[in-house]
């Protein structure tokens, strides 16, 4: 795109019976108003490419049994993905355990970020820097997520937890948090992984904007 973007995965590859489809979402930065722009990637962008970095859930998509969570407020701090990597933590301890699927934001608003379209003119050294850096926005239900989370970093120096949202309101983005505990209702699907894969894992790393 020749910008910073996020980007939505939803794609299924082809197979012997089915074409491909590719459902991925982009949402930047809109250069008209500094609002969010959503869109469908294959409209403008033929390829299925991406830059920086992401989490991807992949799965044979055949019927099955899956981890159906249904909730509903939100009594603490952590947001709704962290609750589920915390109690798989709790649970199996440094046996790493991966989930992805989906889940929606049903009811209430969350928090979501954009990056800029340019990088920074100055380095971002801390989390602060990131977060001033990083575009924000409340945005409102009914949101759809994709999420990949794991308990325990195996040693592979994963980002433990990254959800990103789009909608059919024009909203989208990476996933922070609600915003309102009182109300918010989620309904998620996920499933625990078989495979961890880490691709180009970079030979320099560092702790700043792994949430
Ligand atoms: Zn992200």
């Amino acid at each position: 795109m020749g910008l910073n973007a996020e980007l939505i995965f939803s794609v299924q590859a082809e197979s012997t019976t089915t074409p491909a489809v590719n459902g991925n979402y982009v949402a930047h930065i809109n250069p008209a108003d500094g609002g969010c722009l959503l869109e469908k990637y294959s409209d403008k962008y033929s390829d299925c490419d991406f830059g920086l970095l992401s989490n991807v859930y992949a799965s044979e998509g055949k019927p099955g049994k899956v981890l159906e969570v249904n909730v509903k407020k939100r009594t603490g701090e952590d947001n709704f993905v962290s609750c589920m990597k915390k109690t798989l933590l709790e649970h199996y301890g440094d046996r790493s355990v991966g989930m992805g699927g989906t889940f929606i934001l049903q009811e209430g608003k969350a928090k979501l970020h954009i990056m800029p379209p340019e990088f920074s003119a100055c380095p971002l050294n801390n989390d602060e820097d990131v977060n001033r850096w990083l575009k924000f926005f409340e945005m409102r239900a009914p949101l759809i997520c994709q999420s990949v989370f794991v308990s325990h970093d195996p040693g592979l120096d994963l980002r433990l937890e990254h959800t990103h949202c789009f909608s059919h309101h024009g909203e989208g983005g990476h996933y922070h948090t609600d915003t309102t505990p009182e109300t918010v209702q989620y309904l998620g699907y996920f499933h625990p992984a078989e495979f961890v894969y880490r691709i180009d894992k970079p030979s320099v790393t560092h702790t700043v904007g792994r949430d």
